[in-house]
């Protein structure tokens, strides 16, 4: 309405010349029979004339409808102007929810203890990355790593100082990843790193350089310094040898693990075929 009422203020002196009288914007309802006014917007602006006369029939007929159609233009101007908003809400709601679900898949990808990518995400990783292997030629490498005689931690110190030293093994493994290197939580106190494009010889020297790390440096709990060991089992597919599964893969990294369990824990496996099995050994 305020706007017809500035419409109606800026077409005033076109107006005026038109029917060569000056015409005023007044506040106020066009009273019925009152010839002296045209409602321009109802119920609160009229246009009059200066010189006080009624408006004759081609005057008013003229007026009214220049002061309907300037209404419609105004509806349809809050309506467009409605729809823009409606639009920029949607736009709002959208951006929100993507973020929302930015979100969800961070968390349904992340093991909350630790930070690192849960076994789930792992997974799906591995295959991922066995099919770009296989696609581009690429080798691709898994290293399985389970800390020695967690349990010990646990029973000599208790289970929160255990799930702090989760989350630190958790920083060195991501310490010790580049970029393109996915490191997860297999499950409780088992981790696993895929490292695409890396040959098993290349993973070795990392798994060892992570081993060594554990071992020579003590992490800080509270007041508590800890030494934990890790037991690593490599194994890697080379895409000349042929197609393996993703599932295949891990299970050969694991025998790879529990044989380094088996020879004394604290050292680097990697998977040979000749290898025992863990339904054969125990540690
Ligand atoms: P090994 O050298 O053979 O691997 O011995 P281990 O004691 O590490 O293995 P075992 O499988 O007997 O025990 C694993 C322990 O890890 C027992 C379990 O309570 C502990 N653990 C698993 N998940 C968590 C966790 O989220 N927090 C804590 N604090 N402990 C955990
Ligand atoms: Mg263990
Ligand atoms: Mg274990």
């Amino acid at each position: 309405m305020r706007r017809i009422a500035e419409v109606a203020g800026r077409i005033l002196r076109p107006l005026s010349r038109l029917l060569d009288r000056r015409l005023q914007l007044d506040e106020g309802a066009a009273a019925a029979g009152d010839m002296t006014v045209v409602s321009v917007a109802a119920p609160a602006v009229v246009v009059r004339a200066e010189d006080g006369r009624p408006f004759n029939e081609a005057e008013r007929q003229l007026l009214d409808e220049i002061f309907a159609l300037a209404r419609v233009a105004d509806e349809s101007d809050n309506r467009l102007r409605a729809l823009e908003d409606r639009f920029l809400i949607l736009q709002r709601e959208n951006l929100d929810l993507v973020m929302k679900n930015r979100i969800l898949s961070e968390i349904s990808h992340k093991d909350a203890l630790t930070g690192l990518y849960n076994r789930f995400y792992v997974m799906e990783k591995i295959d991922s990355e066995m099919n770009r292997a296989l696609r581009h030629g690429y080798p691709i490498s898994v290293l399985m790593l389970d800390l020695d005689h967690f349990k010990r931690i646990n029973d000599s110190y208790g289970h929160p100082v255990g799930d702090e030293v989760l989350k630190i093994v958790g920083q060195v493994l991501r310490d010790s990843c580049r970029v393109y290197d996915v490191a997860g939580r297999y499950g409780g106190e088992e981790f696993c790193i895929v490292l695409p494009e890396t040959q098993v010889g290349n993973t070795t020297q990392v798994a060892e350089r992570i081993r060594n790390r554990l071992a020579t440096t003590p992490l800080s709990v509270g007041s508590t310094s800890i030494v934990v060991t890790a037991s690593i089992g490599v194994a890697g597919m080379d895409s000349t040898e042929g197609v393996l599964s993703a599932s295949t893969l891990v299970e050969r990294a694991d025998r790879a693990l529990y044989s380094a369990k088996h020879l004394g824990r604290n050292r680097v496996e990697m998977w040979n075929p000749g290898a025992t099995g863990p339904q054969e050994m125990s540690h």
